[in-house]
């Protein structure tokens, strides 16, 4: 296994020592929220909770949640646990409807998610000779500049490239001799259909060796299909704002789900209707608190994702939980003829059809229908229309048995379908119902 480690006390700690870090840093949490923030000081009494109440960690199951709506609350400063002069930074969510979420971070903040970036790379195998290009969007988006701060703390060195401009993106691959890049998965996708368009053979023409790939969720098909076309290690890499970025959540080399840092989050998986715990293993909404956010502590934040907790101690000697890739987004759930459905399930299809190019997507219409838009190999396109017929004919075969909905598939040139630099739309309603 990759040897060695950024910290290697705390993430080989034994589980009791973590156990007792986290019940200390929980209690700090929650006395820092309640003296500082009437908002959760509210919450709290409204439900017969204090901090001094609390014994074990279990116990968090008895403090109300935060939700996304919380962080509205007298916006943007409402939920800060500092005066806003230890405020050094601020980011925003990409929130797709109204108002932005608004994430602060003291200098503390800054460094604390760098120091998780940078076990991560290092974890991973990364370090000082490793020269990482950047292409997630620079800006108010958490995404790049968090994994800057830890990539420098790591030793990388690194290229603040940001998205899109696949041509520059491919000569600063060449000029620089990029190892690592940073991206969503959606355009490492299409970065490896412009390699194949422009002839360019990442193997033998470039120096990669791993990518980190997230803030969208994506199959293990996909996944493979970035690692043949781009020859390169995918790491799966978990994040969000309200957690402070990028950092949360990432692969080690054993690839099986990943490792959240324990002695910064506090882990629940609960099931979305009833807000209780689920059973060790089973799928439900991850909930995160955070143990060491100094401006803006959240408990018990309800992510939205789905995951489910993987039991096993993990085989490369770290001690700190894992959990399964996102399997879903509860937003981005979609029912159709009274099925639920993920994206995902429909990507899983699609992704093992060699056939298959490197861009989908889900069109909602009509009165209840499903269409499924797919870009093929261009080598497809030689004029043998039965082979489209047939291929057609299986996709949706295959799409029907998985989700239990015939879809209609349209099977189209490379390049036809819109591209997103960075977080893909994968589905879109235009339903008349
Ligand atoms: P927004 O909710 O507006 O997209 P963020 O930019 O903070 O805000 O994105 C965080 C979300 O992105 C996560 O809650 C999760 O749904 C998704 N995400 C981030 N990384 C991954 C990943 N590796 N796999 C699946 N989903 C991810
Ligand atoms: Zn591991």
């Amino acid at each position: 296994m990759e040897k060695p480690y950024f910290n290697p006390k705390i993430e080989t700690a034994d589980i009791d020592y973590l156990d007792k870090l986290k019940l200390r840093r929980l209690k700090q949490t929650l006395k820092r929220v309640y003296e500082k923030v009437p908002h959760y000081r509210k919450k709290f009494e409204e439900v017969g909770v204090s901090p001094e109440k609390l014994k074990t960690l279990d116990e968090i199951r008895y403090f109300s949640f935060t939700t996304k709506e919380d962080l509205f609350v007298d916006y943007p400063f409402g939920v800060l646990s500092v005066p806003l002069e230890n405020v050094v930074r601020v980011h925003t969510s990409s929130g797709t409807t109204g108002k932005p979420k608004a994430i602060f971070f003291s200098y503390k903040d800054i460094w604390a998610q760098a120091e998780l970036i940078a076990r991560s790379l290092v974890m991973s195998g990364a370090g000082p000779g490793d020269i990482l290009q950047n292409s997630m969007t620079y800006g108010l988006f958490t995404g790049a500049l968090v994994m800057h701060y830890g990539a420098e703390l790591a030793g990388l060195l690194v290229i603040p490239a940001g998205p899109g401009n696949t041509e520059r993106q491919i000569d600063l691959m060449r000029t620089f001799g990029t190892t690592c890049v940073h991206m969503t998965p959606s355009y490492a996708l299409y970065v490896s259909q412009v390699l194949q368009e422009k002839g360019i053979d990442p193997r033998k023409d470039l120096k990669l060796k791993r990518a980190y790939l997230g803030a969208e969720p994506y199959t293990e098909e996909t996944r493979r299909k970035i690692e043949t076309l781009l020859g390169v290690s995918v790491f799966n890499c978990y994040g969000l704002s309200e957690m402070g970025g990028p950092g949360v959540g990432f692969e080690c080399p054993v690839k099986k789900g990943f490792h959240i840092w324990e002695d910064a989050f506090l882990v629940e998986i609960v099931n979305p209707e009833t807000g209780e715990p689920v059973k060790p293993g089973e799928i439900g909404e991850l909930v995160l608190t955070t143990l060491r956010r100094e401006s803006m502590p959240l408990i018990r934040y309800r992510t939205r994702d789905l995951t489910r907790l993987i039991p096993e101690p993990c085989p490369c000697g770290r001690t700190h939980l894992r959990v399964d890739r996102i399997l879903g987004r509860a937003d981005d759930m979609f029912i159709i003829r009274g099925v639920n459905i993920f994206p995902q399930q429909i990507e899983a299809v699609l992704m093992r059809f060699p056939e298959v190019g490197q861009n989908y997507q889900i069109l909602l219409e009509g009165y209840d229908e499903l269409k499924v838009k797919v870009e093929l190999n261009r080598d497809m396109f030689d004029g043998r229309i039965e082979r489209l017929l047939a291929l057609k004919q299986e996709l949706e075969d295959k799409i029907r048995a998985e989700i239990q909905v015939r879809p209609k598939v349209e099977l189209l040139e490379p390049g036809s379908l819109p591209v997103s630099e960075g977080k893909a739309k994968r589905v879109i309603d235009k339903r008349t119902l």
